[in-house]
């Protein structure tokens, strides 16, 4: 019988008020595997009703207190990190031992750093001298709400969790219907580790109903929310009329621009990673390499090379890359390498799909693949695909680099390598990008701002500006 994954409300494990059920594919071997519940409108008046129980008791907590019961969920993640990335990768289809080395343990991570960071977090005063004292209370919301999707499922949802609740608000949170297993375990943990009932209330089911339930909720004062710039814009168009508080972390189509100058062998390995790591679905993976004209061929031959030394194949083994999430994605990416095809571009390698035998015969694998030969301006290096496809695209003068990667809908992350740096911060401040990485990808300091600009998304997270999203400012101001 397949395991049965259950909403967590007021303190309990239960299945959804109607009872019905959606199944969980395991994308590795294409198969059924779990069940999880298909929550509705019901399922939130219920959770937001034990979520406004719990709201005096929680935000009126010393923080003292409060951090130390989510410094005891993330011991607690710590703890089952094996069980926890392993249900991640059977859930999600990336290999076992990226969820091992990189899921888990930022998940435990992000509730480990804003349990500290509200102990050392201080607000303002401000002195109008002889006059008045302004000191400024930052103050919790309420009932807020977190969605966030399938490619780092524990990672995102936590990111997303951990900082509502330090701030004292009650949350109600659904993750990805796709990879609902390990916020399922995650309710576990926090029971283990004392979290009061109501504070944390997880629904699953498709996001159209109960993630849709969720926004319209007239008692849900926020929302944190992170997916596809469509389901943003629906998002919005929902919560704006109500005046809800709105973080939106939404698509990419992130550039990569290299520069003749850089340390080749540490850009080729790194390039290689933020094409194809996590099988390339994550928003910050570049998915257009901007490379200059005077080592182009360089490039493309050593970057195919290394491509070609990817392994494709069970997540459960020491793999490069594992199966996409669904079988409709793998249909979509199947779509843009036709559209590449038919655009004009060249497959410099991958353009396939991969068979693996035995046990994930029937899994949705595809090859690493690598485009050539298409304008920055044709649909595929504009619409987001969110997969293992990247394309190269040559400049000739810094200048033209710039407008490409700005050449595009999307302002999420830029990755620049160039040993010059004067020529690496000019170009940086010239990016409509909300992160950039300089000779390096992904090196994450959680107290730094994280968001993109244009359709992108809405507002920052991570450190300071996470504290403020999750409260509210009041200025309380005294006549001296
Ligand atoms: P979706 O937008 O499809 O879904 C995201 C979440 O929203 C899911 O939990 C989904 O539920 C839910 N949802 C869907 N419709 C609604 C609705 N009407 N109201 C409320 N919630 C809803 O994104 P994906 O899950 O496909 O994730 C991939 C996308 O996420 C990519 O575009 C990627 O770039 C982006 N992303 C952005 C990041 C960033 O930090 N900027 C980081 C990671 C990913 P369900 O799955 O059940 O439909």
């Amino acid at each position: 019988m397949s395991q049965q994954i259950l909403n967590y409300v007021d303190g309990e494990l239960k299945p959804s008020k109607n009872g019905t059920t959606i199944d969980n594919i395991d994308p590795s071997i294409g198969r059924v595997y779990s069940t999880l519940p298909a929550s509705s409108t019901e399922d939130v008046n219920g959770a937001v009703l034990a979520a406004k129980k719990a709201l005096p008791q929680w935000s009126g907590l010393s923080i003292e207190k409060r951090s130390k019961i989510l410094h005891r969920i993330a011991d607690n993640i710590e703890a089952r990190r094996e069980e926890l990335a392993l249900a991640e990768s059977v859930d999600n289809g990336k290999p076992k031992h990226l969820a091992n080395q990189i899921d888990i343990p930022r998940a435990a991570a992000n509730f480990r750093f804003f349990a500290s960071a509200i102990v050392g977090n201080s607000t303002d005063a401000n002195v109008m001298e002889g006059q008045a004292v302004n000191y400024t209370r930052r103050k919790s919301i309420g009932v807020v709400g977190c969605i966030s999707p399938w490619n780092l499922p524990l990672y995102l949802f936590t990111w997303k969790i951990a900082p509502a609740l330090a701030t004292g608000n009650c949350v109600i949170a659904k993750p990805s219907e796709l990879t609902p297993m390990t916020a399922f375990l995650l309710s576990d943990v926090c029971i283990e580790s004392g979290l009061p009932a109501g504070v944390l209330n997880i629904l699953h089911g498709y996001g159209a109903e109960v993630g849709q339930a969720i926004v319209e909720h007239p008692e849900i004062k926020a929302i944190s929310f992170t997916g596809g710039t469509n389901t943003g814009k629906k998002l919005a168009a929902t919560a704006a009329p109500m005046f809800k508080k709105l973080s939106l972390e939404l698509g990419g189509k992130n550039p990569n621009i290299i520069f003749e100058d850089c340390d080749f062998d540490e850009m080729l390995e790194t390039t290689v990673r933020s094409s194809f790591t996590n099988q390339g679905e994550i928003c910050l993976c570049g998915s257009r390499i901007l490379v200059q004209n005077t080592f182009y061929d360089r490039f493309c031959s050593a970057f195919v090379d290394r491509v070609n030394k990817l392994v494709v194949g069970d997540p459960l083994t020491e793999v490069s890359m594992g199966a996409l999430i669904s079988y409709d994605h793998l249909q979509k990416i199947k779509y843009y390498v036709a559209l590449a095809k038919e655009e004009g571009g060249t497959v410099l390698t991958g353009g396939r799909e991969v068979r693996i035998s035995g046990r994930c015969a029937e899994g949705y694998f595809y090859a690493p693949t690598v485009i050539a030969g298409l304008g920055n301006g044709c649909r595929f290096n504009q619409e987001e695909i969110f997969g293992p496809i990247v394309s190269i695209i040559p400049f000739k003068s810094e200048d033209e680099a710039i407008n490409m990667a700005n050449d595009t809908t999307y302002g999420l992350s830029a990755t620049i390598w160039t040993s010059d740096v004067k020529r690496a911060h000019n170009v940086a401040h010239r990016l409509e990008a909300g992160v950039i990485w300089i000779n390096c990808w992904l090196l994450r300091d959680l107290r730094t701002p994280f968001g993109g600009m244009k359709a992108s998304g809405v507002g920052r997270e991570g450190g300071d500006e996470a504290l403020r999203f999750f409260t509210e400012a009041q200025n309380v101001c005294i006549k001296l």
